[in-house]
C-alpha cells in the first residue's frame, strides 16, 4: 500500500520518505510521504473550493446518501481496515473488531441521521404596529475544517470528527498522527468510491510539529477540531485565536474510579480490568487512578492483580492476546520513566513495573508490564500527571466525601466510573465528579447523541449529537417582518 497525502481526490507523492514501525515487532511496515508546505496549502485550497462547486450546492439528503454510501464502503472493506488499524498500532484483532472498525463506520452513518433529523428554530415576536415578526434560523457550514488527531484510536477518534463535519456540509483537511496513517490513507479510497466530490476529503501527512502546525497556522482554515495531549490542544488554541477561528478540544485525562464496598464486586473488577489495560491503557477514558473503600480495599488489588497477570500479550491477529504493545519506542520510554517515579515515590509494585518477556520475533516491539501500584502519595507524578500506559494506582478511602475528594483533586477532568449498588449514592456521587464523562457501573458504554467532551484541562466544548453540530455549523437568523 502506498502511503501518502490525499488531495482533490489523489495521491500525491513527496520527496521527502519516512518510515512507518511496528509496534509488535520494531520492523519496517513501509515507507511514507510527508506532505510539503506547498501540499498543505494545496489540501486548503481544494477544501475551500470544493465548497463554490458540487458539494457546497447539495441538498441535505444528497449529503446523507452520499455519507451512508461512505460508512458501507468501510463496512464493505472491514477486514482491509481491520488489517490495516491492527498493523498500525498493534492492537488485537478481538478489540478493534468490535469498537474501532464498527465505530468509524457508525460515526458517519449517525451524524447523516442527526442533520437529517435535526429541526431549525422559529420564534413569533409581536411588533409596536401589531403585525409581528417571524425568526428562524439557518443552519450554514463553518468552511473548511482542519480535523487533528492522535494514535490510540486512528479511525475511531478521526471519523468521530470527519463525520459530523461532512454531514453539516463542510470540508475537510486531516492529519492523522505521524504513528498511525494507515486507516486514513484508505479512507481517500472510501470517498471516491462513495461520489464524495474531490476537495471534500483531503489529508496531509507528516510529523504536528511541521505539517500539523502549518496546517492549523494557515489563514484560510475557517475551525479546528483536535484530539491529543493538552500542551499540543494549548498551541493548537493559540494557532486557533489568530484570526478568531473556532476551536474543539478533546485532551488529556487523568481518570479516577470511585469503587464503594456496595459495589458487585465481579462487575468493579470487570469493568476496571478494561478501563486499566485496554488498549494497553492507551485509552483518554482510560482509569490510571481508582480509589477502593477500605473494608474492601486488600480483596479488590488482590483480583485486579490476578486480572493483569491473566492479560495475554502477544501479536495482534492471535486470537488468544488480550493486550498489545505500546504504540511507539518513544512512549514506552515515557510509560517506563514513570514506572521508576512510582518506585522512586515509594509505591508498593503490586504486579509488573517493568518489561516483559517476550519471543524473539517480538523482541523489537515496545512492550510493557501491566502494572499496578498501592502506597503512593496523592501528590506524587505518577498520580498527577497522564502515563497513557498499562498501570494505576490503587489508594484506599474511608467517606464518600474523602473520596470524590480525592477523585476530584486533578487539573484533569475528563471522564470517571463510580462503582456501587446503591442507586442513590449512584446519583449523588455520578454528579458531582468534575468530570465531560460520568459513568456509573460502567466505562466506555458511548451513545453518540450524547455530549462528550472534557472538564479543566481535558479540553474546551462538547462533540456527539447536536452538539457536534453547534461546532460544525455557523447559524444565522432571519427576522421577517410580517
Ligand atoms: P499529541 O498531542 O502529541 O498529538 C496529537 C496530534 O497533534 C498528532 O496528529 C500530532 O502530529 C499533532 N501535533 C503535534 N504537534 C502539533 C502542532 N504543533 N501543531 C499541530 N499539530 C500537532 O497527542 P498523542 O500523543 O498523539 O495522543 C495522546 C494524547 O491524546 C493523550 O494525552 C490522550 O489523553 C489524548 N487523547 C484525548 C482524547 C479525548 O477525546 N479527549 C482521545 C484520545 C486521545
Amino acid at each position: 500500500m502506498k502511503v501518502s497525502s490525499f488531495i482533490n481526490g489523489v495521491y500525491v507523492d513527496s520527496e521527502e520518505q519516512r518510515n512507518i514501525t511496528s509496534p509488535v515487532t520494531g520492523k519496517l511496515i513501509t515507507p511514507y510521504s510527508v506532505a510539503t508546505d506547498a501540499q498543505v496549502d494545496e489540501a486548503v485550497q481544494a477544501a475551500k473550493a470544493a465548497l463554490k462547486g458540487e458539494w457546497g450546492s447539495m441538498s441535505i439528503q444528497q449529503r446523507v446518501e452520499i455519507l451512508y454510501k461512505v460508512a458501507d464502503g468501510i463496512s464493505a472493506r472491514f477486514d482491509d481496515f481491520l488489517e490495516a488499524e491492527c498493523l498500525d498500532t498493534g492492537k488485537p484483532y478481538s478489540l478493534a473488531r468490535h469498537i474501532d472498525i464498527p465505530r468509524g463506520a457508525a460515526n458517519f452513518r449517525v451524524f447523516a441521521d442527526t442533520i437529517k433529523n435535526v429541526a431549525d428554530e422559529a420564534f413569533h415576536m409581536p411588533t409596536p404596529d401589531g403585525t409581528g415578526a417571524l425568526n428562524y434560523t439557518i443552519r450554514k457550514p463553518k468552511g473548511v475544517i482542519g480535523v487533528i488527531g492522535p494514535w490510540n484510536l486512528p479511525l475511531l477518534l478521526m471519523t468521530w470528527k470527519i463525520g459530523p463535519a461532512l454531514a453539516c456540509g463542510n470540508t475537510v483537511v486531516v492529519k492523522p498522527s505521524e504513528e498511525t496513517q494507515l486507516t486514513m490513507t484508505m479512507l481517500g479510497e472510501v470517498m471516491n468510491a462513495a461520489g464524495v466530490p474531490k476537495g471534500v476529503f483531503n489529508t496531509v501527512l507528516g510529523p504536528g510539529s511541521r505539517v500539523g502546525d502549518k496546517l492549523i497556522s494557515h489563514p484560510d482554515l475557517d475551525a479546528i477540531t483536535f484530539t491529543g495531549s493538552t500542551a499540543t490542544g494549548e498551541r493548537v488554541a493559540e494557532a486557533a485565536s489568530v484570526g478568531l477561528r473556532d476551536a474543539s478540544l478533546e485532551l488529556g485525562g487523568k481518570n479516577p474510579a470511585i469503587v464503594f464496598a456496595d459495589c458487585d464486586m465481579d462487575k468493579a473488577i470487570e469493568g476496571t480490568m478494561r478501563s486499566v489495560f485496554a488498549n494497553c491503557g492507551q485509552v483518554c477514558l482510560g482509569t490510571e487512578r481508582v480509589y477502593v473503600e477500605r473494608p474492601i480495599f486488600d480483596e479488590f488489588v488482590a483480583r485486579l492483580k490476578t486480572g493483569a497477570e491473566a492479560l495475554k500479550l502477544g501479536k495482534a491477529e492471535d486470537p488468544e492476546t488480550t493486550m498489545g504493545p505500546l504504540i511507539s519506542a518513544s512512549h514506552r520510554d515515557k510509560v517506563l520513566d514513570y514506572y521508576q517515579q512510582a518506585v522512586d515515590a515509594g509505591a508498593t509494585v503490586i504486579t509488573g513495573g517493568g518489561v516483559p518477556e517476550m519471543a524473539e520475533e517480538l523482541k523489537g516491539g515496545n512492550w510493557v508490564e501491566p502494572t499496578i501500584w498501592t502506597g503512593m502519595a496523592e501528590d506524587a507524578t505518577p498520580i498527577t500527571e497522564e502515563i497513557f500506559g498499562p498501570c494505576c494506582h490503587i489508594a484506599p478511602f474511608d467517606t464518600e466525601d474523602e473520596a470524590i475528594e480525592m477523585a476530584n483533586n486533578s487539573p484533569y477532568g475528563l471522564a470517571s466510573s463510580v462503582w456501587t449498588e446503591n442507586a442513590s449514592r449512584a446519583h449523588r456521587v455520578g454528579g458531582q465528579m468534575e468530570v465531560g464523562i460520568s459513568w456509573i457501573n460502567s466505562w466506555f458504554l458511548r451513545d453518540l447523541r450524547t455530549p462528550f467532551g472534557g472538564a479543566k484541562q481535558s479540553g474546551i466544548g462538547r462533540e456527539g449529537g447536536h452538539y457536534s453540530l453547534e461546532f460544525y455549523t455557523e447559524l444565522t437568523n432571519v427576522c421577517i417582518k410580517l
